[in-house]
């Protein structure tokens, strides 16, 4: 099956090369209500739904990324109460929000009570985002089987399962003098590129990881968002260390799923629509030659930042579309461009509160993406054949950056301060320099490899038709 047939077919109700039948069978699903663990679980609803089985999407209505049922009237939709204390949602902190999340539903009856209320009729089993492990214990009550979906790396799944060595050898909590030091068990990780935490969280972050990696060895299955190709070693060690039959990379799901907006975009209604005004743009442009910058739904910089970023790319000469979320600098009424920027890129430069990304990655004028690395954008750029800037702020970001970096070579990290001078350089060495080259070069072949997976025989395909016959088989 040619790539492209594969990708419409999923969304047409063929995905995978089945045919439809009638919706005998159905599966909750239960994303994490974050924009990056939202997309993958909706475009795993899409693939699953494409070969006819019914998906109920379970979701939490209080948070930034509250889900729109009416962008995805094919699913069904239940509340489910969240239980998360009020000043922990205002701290903004995720991994407390998190953390209260599986506290409520492990501690409340009401969880289980959605649950029970969903288990008939003909729920095969239960989709969750694999941060959600206190839903995991109530579908065992209820005998519903869970199948986990990880929306990071397998990289990132593997320093999960370390973290308790990473204590142990002495790497956690970090040392400022420790930032550069190798981890040599995980290599090529630096103790920089682990996920951090400050002292003071230290202990809930270490609490929460470990109930993850408990959880992860009880799931009917545990569902990667990677290709085999791309993550080869990671994905073995995942395997040798678990201890569950069924491990599979089915990824990457946005391959699979042809739906932007709802899936891929925007999925909540929070986030603005999707500014299609910026392809007509990039359609003026010549090829290659614009840089995308955007650094995802959550990260954030201060003002002085913002305005280094903005003279780093106007005096680069480079033609750039740039993501400004009305959110992007935290306490302010929304984001301020310096004065005279506008002028100084006209033609050049295009500014949008939020682009239809994949559309803009795979369009032929753009040569390079300037990206935070959180895991989506991560595998879309990968997928497309685009090179990078990495600028990792949070999370698995860093870890996600090095291997951009250091494994693959499609990219480099802009590290230190942001300074306009240093951001002209690199916007240079990306996108005219040979470094560069050699960067698109490697992406170009890493874009075929991505093809490959979704062809008659290919990695993903197997692990996504291998995934529907277990789900038929609950
Ligand atoms: N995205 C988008 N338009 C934008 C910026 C981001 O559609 O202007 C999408 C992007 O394609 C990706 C998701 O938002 O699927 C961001 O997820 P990611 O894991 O990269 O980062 P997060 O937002 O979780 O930090």
């Amino acid at each position: 099956m040619s790539t492209t047939s594969t990708a419409q077919d999923a969304s047409n109700g063929g995905g995978n090369g089945r045919q439809p039948h009638a919706r005998a069978r159905r599966v909750l699903m239960f994303p994490l209500p974050f924009q990056g663990h939202i997309n993958p679980m909706l475009q795993l609803a899409d693939v699953l739904h494409g070969p006819g089985l019914a998906v109920t999407i379970l979701h939490y209505t209080g948070f930034r990324n509250t889900l729109d049922p009416a962008l995805r009237p094919e699913f069904g939709f239940v509340a489910v109460p969240d239980g998360v204390p009020a000043d922990v949602v205002a701290s903004g902190n995720v991994v407390s929000m998190i953390v209260a999340m599986n506290t409520a539903m492990e501690a409340s009856v009401a969880f289980r009570d959605v649950l029970a209320g969903e288990r008939m009729p003909r729920a095969a089993c239960l989709f969750v985002d694999s941060s959600l492990f206190g839903a995991q214990k109530a579908a065992e009550e209820l005998g519903l089987p869970t199948i986990a979906l990880r929306t990071g790396s397998a990289a990132c799944f593997n320093c999960i399962l370390a973290y308790p060595m990473l204590h142990q050898n002495g790497y956690l909590p970090p040392e400022g003098s420790q930032l550069d030091m190798p981890v040599k068990e995980l290599p090529p990780l630096r103790v920089r590129d682990l996920f951090l935490s400050s002292r003071a969280d230290h202990d809930m972050l270490s609490k929460f990881l470990a109930k993850a990696t408990h959880a992860a060895r009880s799931y009917s299955a545990l569902v990667l968002n990677t290709f085999e190709a791309l993550e080869t070693d990671e994905l073995e060690k995942i395997r040798d260390e678990i201890g569950i039959a069924m491990v599979l990379a089915t990824g990457p799901l946005h391959r699979l799923s042809s739906k932007t907006e709802g899936t891929a975009g925007r999925s909540s209604n929070v986030l603005p629509h999707e500014d299609h005004t910026c392809i007509e743009w990039l359609d003026t442009q010549i090829t290659g030659s614009v840089l995308y910058v955007s650094v995802g739904s959550l990260a954030c910089m201060d003002s002085g930042e913002l305005s280094e970023v903005a003279w780093g790319l106007a005096n680069s000469g480079q033609p750039f579309l740039w993501v400004v979320r009305q959110d992007l600098v935290p306490g302010s009424d929304g984001p301020c461009l310096p004065k005279g920027f506008d002028d100084m890129v006209t033609g050049r430069g295009r500014v949008t509160p939020w682009a239809p990304q994949q559309e803009v990655l795979a369009h032929r004028a753009v040569g390079g993406f300037w990206t935070h690395n959180g895991w989506n954008s991560t595998l879309e750029s990968v997928a497309k054949g685009c090179p990078m800037i990495c600028r990792p702020q949070f999370a698995d970001q860093m870890m996600n950056a090095r291997y951009v970096d250091a494994v693959w070579g499609i990219g480099f990290e802009l590290e230190g301060e942001l300074e306009r001078n240093k951001i002209g350089e690199a916007i240079l060495k990306l996108m005219k320099g040979s470094e560069g080259e050699a960067m698109r070069k490697r992406a170009g072949e890493l874009k075929k490899t991505v093809a490959s997976c979704f062809e008659s025989g290919g990695s993903s395909l197997l692990a996504i038709n291998e995934l529907i016959d277990h789900v038929s088989s609950l």
